[in-house]
């Protein structure tokens, strides 16, 4: 089996970590690859997901997309997104390939649970990824889409690490603002890897001399149950109590460093509005009874200058592809299987059904408070050590790809005129959006300005 005659040809959606991985896996595997990505760049949760201040990390996955993608035997096809641009059904029963892998994450914020709150959609209500990709992009002279206004006072929703993530932006955002005011200019980065007391420390200045009132994360669990370190299976009480000990003091380390506040154990309930805006929630008390959070009776307001929902990622339909919920409708989500389609497979975010992949089950295995710490800037040094959580991931993309590409050797082999088709056919999209088949030049030409 060589490249230039290989008995499979696969499509996979989307190329960013689980979509390079896999094409990496399925080209090693003498299959030929092609990668259709919505964007024009391939770099999906990477660059607009993980918050910018992970320079070195971001930089070290794009290099890995980019060594995959422009691996001999993978067609990347930007510009092209599948139930938009092209059909899904269309893809897995026309087009001839023996295999196609779904690697499209999870973009679609997860609704906040409260009627009518997305009527106040950009009139107080935010939702985290629209957020953080303008975040991730805000300083670059080329970015069109939606521009936000990070704001002090501001109510977070949320629980996960990348709610976290948010309640850090608001606080380094609008403590650099605060500082502009005092003809003080704090880069970003400076910011956050020192975090907010040092910096203001070298100035002489106290955070309370701000005037922040600040940013407040609210949480439906407990403080210790917050997912930073996994409680590892069948761990006994007083393993469970070290783990849940480490995420409250991970937790309060966060807090300090970027002067966030939190307010556990309540659930949002309803909606204060005034003038056709969002200007707080009313918030259910809950408590936890065996591991979840049940409602009370008490209530409590706050307000705030807006709500930014960080509740959780799902993956976007796609036209085709059966749903159970808010997720896709997985008959094995080892593979990522979907009944009806025997060629069909899915990895990465998709197949996690979580909007972060240090979350993801198989992977959180992996995932210790010191990693965690390392990855929240917490550590001694910054964010040296966050590598290692890259290592899990990759490794972990790399793997289910490889078992992705063990399944499509199964498939009968593809014949000669079927090959010739879908590679006529990709050239042809890869034409039509000024795609010119070199990887390293297009890259090259759409660096942000
Ligand atoms: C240490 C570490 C920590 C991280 N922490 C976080 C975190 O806290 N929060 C977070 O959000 N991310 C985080 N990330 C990013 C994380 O890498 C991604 O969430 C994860 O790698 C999932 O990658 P993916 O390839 O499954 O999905 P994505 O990165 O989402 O890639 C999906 C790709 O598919 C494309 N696509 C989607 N739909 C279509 C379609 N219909 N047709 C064609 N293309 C499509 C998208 O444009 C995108 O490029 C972290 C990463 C690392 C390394």
């Amino acid at each position: 089996m060589s490249q230039n005659n290989p008995s499979h040809c696969v499509a996979v959606i989307g190329g960013a970590v689980a979509g390079a991985e896999t094409a990496g896996a399925l080209a090693a595997s003498g299959a030929e690859v092609v990668v259709f990505e919505q964007n024009a760049r391939p770099y999906g949760k990477i660059e607009d997901g993980l918050p910018r201040w992970h320079a070195a990390l971001r930089n070290k996955e794009y290099g890995a997309i980019d060594k995959h993608l422009s691996s001999p035997g993978v067609h990347f096809v930007p510009h092209t997104a599948i139930g938009g641009d092209l059909d899904f059904a269309a893809l897995v029963n026309e087009w001839g390939f023996t295999g196609v892998v779904l690697a499209n994450g999870a973009w679609r914020d997860r609704r906040l649970p409260v009627e009518g709150a997305d009527d106040y959609l950009d009139k107080g209500l935010i939702y985290q990824n629209p957020f953080v990709i303008w975040f991730n992009h805000l300083d670059e002279s080329d970015y069109d889409g939606p521009a936000f206004e990070v704001k002090d006072a501001s109510i977070v929703v949320g629980g996960g690490l990348a709610s976290i993530d948010v309640a850090k932006i608001v606080m380094l955002e609008t403590t650099r603002a605060k500082l502009a005011e005092r003809g003080i200019d704090e880069p970003l980065l400076e910011l956050e890897v020192k975090g907010i007391p040092k910096v203001l420390e070298r100035h002489g200045i106290q955070f309370e001399d701000l005037g922040l009132e600040g940013c407040t994360l609210f949480y439906r669990r407990g403080m210790e149950d917050m997912p930073l370190a996994e409680i590892p299976e069948g761990a006994d009480d007083t393993r469970a109590a070290k783990v849940r000990a480490s995420r409250r003091k991970l937790l309060e380390k966060a807090m300090a460093k970027y002067r966030f506040e939190l307010e556990p154990l309540c659930m949002p309930d309803g909606l204060i509005v005034e003038n056709g805006r969002l200007v707080g929630l009313r918030f259910r008390r809950t408590q936890m009874v065996d591991g979840r959070p049940k409602p009370t009776d008490e209530t409590f307001e706050r307000r705030g200058s807006c709500v930014i929902s960080s509740i959780g990622s799902i993956p976007r339909p796609i036209e085709g592809v059966p749903m159970k919920g808010e997720f896709f409708d997985f008959i094995d989500w080892e593979l990522g299987r979907l009944a009806g389609y025997p060629t069909v497979f899915a990895t990465g975010n998709v197949a996690t059904g979580k909007g972060n992949i240090v979350a993801s089950r198989k992977h959180a295995k992996a995932m210790s408070a010191v990693m965690i710490e390392a990855f929240l800037g917490l550590g001694e040094d910054g964010h040296s050590g966050e590598a290692a959580i890259a290592r899990a991931a990759n490794a972990e993309a790399r793997q289910a790809g490889e078992e992705i590409a063990a399944e499509i050797q199964q498939q009968p082999a593809i014949g000669a005129d079927t090959l010739a088709g879908i590679r006529g056919r990709v050239a042809e999209r890869q034409q039509a959006v000024g795609y010119t088949g070199d990887y390293a030049s297009w890259i090259e030409k759409l660096q942000p300005k």
